[in-house]
């Protein structure tokens, strides 16, 4: 559309997930955008980088191949999308129990009933459960009233599975899905994380995950996104970059994740958000020679993962590389701790391992309490939007999705005022 000389029809500013899907859309519905990224890459929390030849990805994080957002988006064959072992590995102190959906790994039954952990009434509650989220239409969970919402603890209390088999298997994998360690998040959200894992596949892209927002960049005209350029205001026209310049748009989204929407929108409320640190760790040969992620029932951390026993690229020849994420952030003694913790759950000598990088994300998840609101419009005021995980759900189907809606209300708003 041609607006007046020198006039954005709308400029996002930020260009992660869900700034790039806004962007994206409204390409598509032909208008004139240009995306404003204060980093010298696109991708905001989902960045990788490169060390010395390895793969680094700013905190350990998978791509699920269920989620609407990412079919209709993403060319998954072009990401060469590597899978991990269904469900998780759990260290306990009786052994490694395989956490699975018995549908899809059935092997991993008898194992799981022999464990401790789980009773012949968990498994009946379990695959009660688990089809319900499976075949139900999703629908019936993001239609069902945020007032009579529950913590996941409870949910699964409701479900009929014993608290032993909560506190062994459920709370250390869900702690590091949530990054929260009390099972007090949003039973809705919930199901619908735990629906999306049985429908898809849990991957990592050949080339990090910061493959995902590139590839959704590259999708953009030529010259929309605008590397280096951090918004310091929004004026009355448009906005304000931190090297004084203004630019003028009929209409400015807001895309920047919570930390500056707190400076740039003040009016806008931002939930609390979640703290991880992630500790990459270079290992002479793999201590598993399997693509699982493993959890550990005294939560020493959140999870671990061979990152090359799923993708060997991550790595140069002759090296291993593995990912552990804690709970906050990188405090005194904490690395030494973790170490301690991989050698007792992988069961092998780690004095001579490489630290190769720590990556604490800040804000890395929204909390999302009961009665967490899974859509929130993105008009603000006039000409004003808000996306980003934390007008959905804090994940990468959350984001896209929250920017396909900031798109779908500022095209609308154009139309009506043109
Ligand atoms: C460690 C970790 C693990 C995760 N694991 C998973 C997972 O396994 N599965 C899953 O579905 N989700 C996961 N997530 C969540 C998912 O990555 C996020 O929900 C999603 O990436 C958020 O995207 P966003 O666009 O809302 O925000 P962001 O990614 O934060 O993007 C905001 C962008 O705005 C830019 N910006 C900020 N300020 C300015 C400014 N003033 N001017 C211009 N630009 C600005 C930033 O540089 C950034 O690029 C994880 C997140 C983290 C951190």
């Amino acid at each position: 559309m041609i607006t007046a000389k020198g006039v954005r029809d709308v400029v996002v500013v930020g260009a992660g997930l869900a700034g790039l899907a806004c962007a994206s859309d409204l390409a598509e519905a032909g208008l004139d955008v240009c995306v404003l990224e204060a980093g010298d890459e696109v991708g905001g929390r989902m960045r990788t980088d490169r060390i010395d030849g390895f793969v680094v990805d700013r905190g350990f994080q998978v791509c699920n191949t269920s989620y609407p957002q990412v079919r209709r988006r993403l060319d998954l064959k072009g990401l060469r999308l590597r899978p991990f072992t269904p469900g998780v590995l759990v260290h306990s102190p009786s052994g490694p129990v395989r956490f699975a959906d018995p549908t899809r790994a059935p092997r991993t039954l008898p194992g799981l009933l022999r464990s401790e952990s789980v009773g012949l009434r968990d498994l009946a509650a379990l695959s009660a459960l688990s089809a319900r989220d499976l075949l139900l239409p999703a629908r019936t969970i993001t239609r069902r009233s945020p007032r009579g919402d529950t913590t996941v603890r409870t949910a699964l209390a409701h479900a009929g599975l014993s608290e032993e088999c909560v506190e062994t298997l459920f709370r250390p994998f869900l702690s590091g899905v949530f990054l929260e360690d009390g099972l007090e998040t949003s039973a809705r959200v919930f199901h619908l994380v735990w629906r999306s894992m049985l429908r898809g596949t849990l991957c990592l892209p050949t080339h990090g995950v910061g493959r995902v927002p590139r590839t959704l960049a590259a999708t953009l005209p030529d010259r929309s996104v605008r590397r280096d350029t951090p918004v310091a205001g929004l004026s009355d026209n448009g906005v304000l970059t931190t090297s004084g310049a203004e630019i003028p748009a009929r209409a400015v989204v807001v895309a920047t994740g919570p930390g500056a929407v707190r400076g740039l929108l003040p009016e806008v409320p931002v939930p609390a958000y979640r703290v991880v640190t992630t500790y990459h760790h270079v290992a002479p040969r793999s201590p598993l020679g399997e693509p699982v992620l493993l959890v550990d029932t005294a939560r020493r951390f959140l999870n671990t993962c061979v990152l090359t026993d799923v993708v060997p690229e991550y790595a140069p020849a002759g090296h291993a590389l593995v990912a552990t994420s804690v709970l906050g952030t990188d405090r005194r003694d904490r690395e030494k701790q973790v170490r301690q913790a991989l050698a007792d759950v992988y069961r092998t000598d780690v004095t001579a391992w490489d630290l190769l990088a720590v990556r604490t994300v800040t804000d890395a998840l929204p909390s999302m309490p009961p009665g967490h609101t899974l859509s929130r419009t993105s008009r603000v005021g006039p000409g004003r939007y808000v996306c980003g995980d934390h007008r959905a759900t804090g994940s990468v189907q959350g984001a896209l999705a929250s920017g396909a809606r900031a798109a779908r209300e500022v095209v609308v708003d154009l139309a009506a005022r043109a």
